[in-house]
């Protein structure tokens, strides 16, 4: 048997190396690297897809919530719920901004925020909501869109749901190689249907000059790069069907009968798989089976944010969000990429379907 990645990066981007080392070539040709032709284009490129006026390509997707956040003026003395289940960087740019992330439960079957959980803590000192569209799932945004506070939505795992980027002011994402729509690189893009919004983090991205001549705020230094951008157009007409590989793929572990041995990800049609994360209490022996075969698999947050040591001041303890400590516990993924074959995935659920205690 062969070995099995969790995910397979090079397998979805070698198809497009002659029009990769093309685009590379174009860049070098033209001599303009830095807020170029390229960048301007996939920022046209990417609001049309999205379905919004504008985008801001900036350098990762971190630094574009750290721009949004600075853009609206959230800092000091601000709280800004959001989940703990997630990326260590959705609270690291809250408090970089010098605000306070207020963590709220999640679903148990979504992943995502739970509305209930985040209406209780919305308070006078509540600037936003910034909701995770966790592993692909688009976030609940209707209910928390009626919670009387801004939602912003970090979008870093579900670029090409058609759910989202509609009910937040603003959303962000991260080109990161392994994510849905990704880079050879570093990358990241702000969309908003603001024009103003968009405007302030085009000058933050400049160190908050529009001109190059007037510095009008104190920014950053956090542009996409014209070859990412380059390589950015290439993947970004592939987009839908690389969605409609991984939603093909999602399908098949049902269809394989992994569901009999685990829990796993419940389907709704915005759902991208960016991951695809099943739950189970006996995960850690599904897991050495996993590894004894070659196969990859990984847990995900399982120090959830409210317990990691850099926010240890915020006071939250084990046992301050149980469903979400739950899942931490409960949770672990399987392979899944845009181009995964059916021999691959039936490979993946046989090895889990053997690790299974025989029913008595
Ligand atoms: C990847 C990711 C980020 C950060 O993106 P970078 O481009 O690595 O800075 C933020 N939030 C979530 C949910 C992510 O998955």
């Amino acid at each position: 048997m062969r070995a099995i990645p969790l995910v397979d990066v090079k397998a979805q981007y070698e198809p497009f190396l002659p029009r990769i080392r093309e685009a590379i070539e174009g860049v070098l040709t033209s001599g303009e690297f830095i807020l170029g032709p390229n960048v301007a284009a996939f920022e046209r490129e990417a609001a049309d897809y999205l379905g919004v006026k504008e985008s801001v390509g900036v350098a990762n997707g971190t630094d574009a919530l750290v721009l949004v956040m600075d853009a609206i003026g959230i800092g000091a003395g601000d709280e800004v719920i959001c989940p703990a289940f997630t990326f260590y960087a959705t609270a690291e740019a809250i408090a970089r901004r010098g605000a306070t992330p207020v963590f709220a439960d999640v679903d148990a079957g979504t992943m995502n925020l739970d509305p209930e959980d985040v209406a209780a803590r919305v308070n006078a000192r509540t600037k936003a909501i910034l909701a995770v569209h966790l592993f692909g799932r688009p976030a609940p945004l209707a209910e928390l869109g009626q919670l009387g506070v801004p939602v912003i939505e970090d979008a870093a795992q579900a670029f090409g749901s058609p759910e989202i980027a509609r009910g937040g002011i603003a959303s962000t994402f991260s080109f990161y190689p392994t994510k849905n729509l990704f880079c050879i690189g570093d990358g990241g893009l702000v969309s908003t249907d603001d024009p103003e919004l968009a405007e302030r983090v085009r000058m933050l991205r400049f160190h908050g000059s529009r001109d190059k001549v007037d510095f009008e705020l104190i920014g950053y230094n956090s542009r996409l790069d014209e070859i990412q951008a380059a390589v950015l157009r290439i993947f970004l007409a592939e987009l839908d069907g690389w969605v409609a590989s991984r939603r093909e793929a999602a399908g098949r572990y049902a269809d394989l009968g992994l569901g009999a041995v685990c829990e796993l990800p419940e389907d709704e049609p915005g759902h991208v798989y960016h991951l695809f994360v099943c739950r189970s209490l006996e995960r850690d022996r599904i897991r050495a089976a996993l590894q004894d075969a070659g196969i990859g698999s990984a847990v995900y947050y399982t120090t959830p944010l409210h317990l990691q040591p850099a926010l240890a001041h915020l006071g939250y303890r084990r046992g301050s969000l149980l469903v979400t400590e739950q899942l931490a516990q409960e949770n672990f993924s399987v392979p899944i990429w845009a181009g995964i074959d059916a021999a691959t995935q039936e490979q993946v659920v046989s090895v889990v379907q053997a690790s299974a205690p025989v029913a008595s």
